[in-house]
This record gives C-alpha cells, sequence and structure tokens, in this order.
C-alpha cells in the first residue's frame, strides 16, 4: 500500500518542519557567538511535499551556490520532485525518500539520517522523545476518560484492558502500566503533567499509585522525578517497610524429559527445606534448590525497608554443599548460620581474591621496580593506586559531565595513548568499561583503524 498525500503532509509537517526549526534556532545561536568564518564542504536542504515550495526556493538555492561555489548541495525530498531538481541544476545531489510503501519508506529515511550530524541526530532523538513523552501523556489522559464510559464494553471489550491490548496493540505490560496511570491521574492530574515532561515514566507511577493520598502525592512525585526504577522501590520501601523474610531451601521441580520411565514415576515436588534432610539433597535426582522465597518473579534484589533486601536465586546441589559446608566452619564466627552472614563473608573474600588478581590490590603492596621507558606494561604499583582513585569505576565522563556507572570488564586505558608515547603512570592512566575503552580508542585513532587491529576482545580481561 503506497503512502497517501494525506501521510506524505504529516511527514513535511512532523518531520521536515521540527529539523528546519532546529537547524534555525542552530544558526541563530551560532550567529550570536560568530567564529571564524569556515568554508563549508556540504549542504543539506530539506523540504519533503510540494513542487510549489521548491520552485518558490530556487532563488534561494541559487544564491547559496553562488555563496559557496565549493560545497556540495544535497536536497532531501520525496521521490516525486526528483526530476525537478535535476531540471534546475544547482543540485549536486538529491537523496529520494521512495513511497511506493511503508518500508521502502522507512529504509529511505534510515538511509537519509546517515547524512545528520552528531549534533542534529542527538538533537532529534530528544526532540522525538519528548514527543514521545507527550503522546504517552495524551494516550493516559483518554484512556482516564475512556475509563469512565461504557464505548469499549459496548464495542465488545470485556474489559479497559482487554481493549488496550486487542484494539490499540499494547502489549499486556504496556495496557497495564497505562491503565493504572489513567486511574491514577484521575484522582491526582499532576501526574500528566510530569509524565509529559518525562519527569517520570509509567513504572514509576505503577510503583507509587498505591502510596499516593491528597496530602503528600506533590511532595512524593517530586522526589522521584527523573529516577530510576531501583531508586523509586527504595522510595516504596522506606514509605511502607516490609519485614526481613526467613531464609529458607527449597527443592524445586526439576523438568526431566517424561521419556525417563523413573522420573515419571517421581514427580519431583515443591518441598520446604525444613521437610528435606540434608541427606537427600546429595543425591543426583535433586539437582536444583532456591534460596529464599519467591513473591517477586524475575527480579533478584528488591528493597524491603531501609538499607534491607531480598535476594532470591536458583543455586546447584555443589554451591548448597559449599553454602553448608562454610556455614559449618564458620559456627564459632556465626553461630546462629545465618546463611545472609555467611554469603556477605564470603562475597567479602572473593572480592579481596578478585581485587588481588584483577586490580594488583596488596595489603602491604611491594615497591615497583619501574617500567622501561615506552614500554606498554602498566605497574602493579599504578593500577592499584588508578583502581583506588577511580573506586573501581569506570572513569570516562561524558560531554555533559555525566560519569559512566560501569563496573564490569574494565580495562586500563592510557589517557595520552600509548602509541603516542603515552606513559603508563599514574596519572596518564584511568579505569574504562570495554565499550569506553573502544569509544576513546576510535576518538584517537579512528573507526577503521580500531576495527583493523582489534582481535576478538576476552570477557573479565584488563587490558592496558
Ligand atoms: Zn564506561
Amino acid at each position: 500500500m503506497s503512502i497517501t498525500t494525506e501521510q506524505m503532509r504529516w511527514i513535511d509537517n512532523v518531520v521536515g518542519k521540527p529539523i528546519c526549526y532546529l537547524l534555525t534556532c542552530y544558526a541563530r545561536l551560532t550567529h550570536l557567538f560568530p567564529k571564524k568564518e569556515k568554508s563549508l564542504k556540504t549542504i543539506l536542504f530539506t523540504k519533503y511535499l510540494g513542487i510549489g515550495s521548491i520552485v518558490q526556493a530556487t532563488p534561494l538555492i541559487r544564491s547559496v551556490k553562488i555563496k559557496y561555489p565549493e560545497a556540495k548541495l544535497i536536497f532531501l525530498t520525496f521521490h516525486d520532485n526528483e526530476g525537478l531538481l535535476n531540471s534546475l541544476g544547482l543540485i549536486d545531489e538529491v537523496l529520494c525518500i521512495r513511497t511506493d510503501n511503508h518500508l521502502v519508506f522507512l529504509l529511505d529515511v534510515l538511509g537519509s539520517l546517515r547524512h545528520l550530524s552528531d549534533g542534529e541526530l542527538v538533537a532529534r532523538v530528544k526532540s522525538l522523545a519528548a514527543r514521545e513523552h507527550d503522546a504517552t501523556a495524551f494516550l493516559v489522559a483518554h484512556l482516564a476518560e475512556l475509563d469512565t464510559r461504557d464505548v469499549h464494553l459496548r464495542a465488545g471489550y470485556g474489559s479497559l484492558f482487554a481493549y488496550c491490548r486487542d484494539a490499540l496493540a499494547l502489549s499486556e505490560h504496556e495496557a497495564y502500566h497505562h491503565i493504572e496511570a489513567a486511574r491514577a491521574a484521575r484522582r491526582f492530574p499532576v501526574i500528566l503533567e510530569m509524565l509529559a515532561a518525562g519527569s517520570v515514566n509509567l513504572t514509576t507511577v505503577r510503583l507509587l499509585v498505591s502510596h499516593l493520598t491528597v496530602a503528600n502525592h506533590r511532595d512524593l512525585l517530586e522526589s522521584v522525578r527523573g529516577k530510576g526504577k531501583a531508586d523509586v522501590e527504595e522510595v516504596v520501601a522506606r514509605l511502607s517497610p516490609r519485614p526481613d523474610i526467613p531464609p529458607s531451601l527449597r527443592k524445586l521441580p526439576t523438568p526431566l524429559p517424561a521419556a525417563n520411565p523413573l522420573d515419571a514415576q517421581a514427580p519431583v515436588a515443591v518441598v520446604p527445606a525444613a521437610s528435606v534432610p540434608a541427606a537427600t539433597v546429595a543425591v543426583s535426582t535433586v539437582r536444583v534448590v532456591t534460596v529464599a522465597v519467591a513473591g517477586y518473579p524475575g527480579q533478584a534484589v528488591a528493597p524491603l525497608s531501609p538499607a534491607r533486601y531480598r535476594l532470591q536465586l536458583t543455586i546447584g546441589v555443589e554451591t548448597l554443599e559449599k553454602l553448608r559446608l562454610a556455614r559449618d566452619l564458620l559456627r564459632h564466627a556465626i553461630p546462629s548460620g545465618d546463611e545472609a552472614a555467611v554469603l556477605d563473608r564470603a562475597l567479602t573474600a572473593l572480592l579481596s581474591d578478585l581485587a588481588r588478581k584483577k586490580f594488583a590490590a596488596a595489603d602491604t603492596p611491594r615497591p615497583s621496580r619501574g617500567t622501561a621507558p615506552g614500554s606498554r606494561h602498566v605497574p602493579a604499583e599504578v593500577k592499584r593506586a588508578v583502581f583506588l582513585r577511580d573506586l573501581g569505576r569506570c572513569a570516562f565522563v561524558g560531554t555533559g559531565g555525566r560519569r559512566c556507572a560501569e563496573r564490569g570488564f574494565l580495562e586500563f586505558h592510557h589517557v595520552h595513548p600509548h602509541a603516542m608515547a603515552g606513559e603508563a603512570t599514574v596519572s596518564n592512566v584511568q579505569l574504562r568499561c570495554r565499550r569506553h575503552n573502544a569509544c576513546d580508542a576510535r576518538a584517537d585513532f579512528g573507526r577503521n583503524r580500531v576495527r583493523a587491529t582489534q582481535g576478538p576482545s576476552v570477557p573479565g580481561s584488563l587490558r592496558p
């Protein structure tokens, strides 16, 4: 099915006009702070629909060509205008968006995005995200009204949820979140304003909804402005603390092939830990146990109350045996046999071991024997100092001042590249996550050269 004229007009308005507006703002801002006149290499014109408008713009294109004779002039437009633009003899390249069908159209739009600068691309992504926030707020507001009427019921849907899922093609997850937000927004309309501004999202509203009251809703919503799910869960845990969950070990049903007659005769049931003798767990047919109780499917860690968390995971028989052995060996230090305390000791020992191996950390560090000038080797003493200074976290700071929070797959990065005579000193080495290390390398050496010299990366390696 080809794109209709109405749809082309819509694209012209919602894609073409915002681009022109952003570029105009950019031009005006740069005009306020004039820099030395640069020679322009490429100039992009964009007008999707309207032969008349393009004809009217001909004098402008001609004057631009005269002013910048060296620049390459590109025109981005719908396929129907290609002949006209070629006949003008002013444009060096016409980028056409075909309107035969939606897939071809989207592929062409994707292709045209390659011509945007980083700044233009980021501006457009932000503008599109803002529009999505607006659209979410509007949809929630309309659902809030729809919920008070019987329109969806009369249309044959059993509930607003079924209507959202089947008639609006929302996923079940999206339908649930939108309806929760719509009902909350009827009581607290400020939610709509915050959704439109992107200050809260539907997940935040869903987590808070049962805690909002007329008295607290403004302060509470303000306290989670711009926060992620984990932070909002912390707020909820403070508002409504839940008691610690007693440790328990439960045997999970083991999925076994039905073809095995022994297994078919002995289905494994969920059994409370107290009724499972320790000896039974060692038998090979019992393969899996779980620590702690279920209650939050799909989520391993969840806050219960301030500074208290529930951890849920599935472990094998061997891990269980290790846990029990550690608990028994620690009886003198942890008489209660508390698994959480045993786990804490185990993790402390693991971290100290990892730090020693990966970051060359030590309680009594040996003095360095020094590094030969020009060597790529990062001495243990430098690694220790860098690890402590960067607090075991990627030290990349983005253009907006945001520091990366990554702690996994860290590598030692030469700020002034080793290939350009950068030394392995504390001041010249920083921790980087693998993606930022690669990003820095591309910035230093160019994408193609990095691709050509990069070998397959090794998980967990700390490459200098
Ligand atoms: Zn990073």
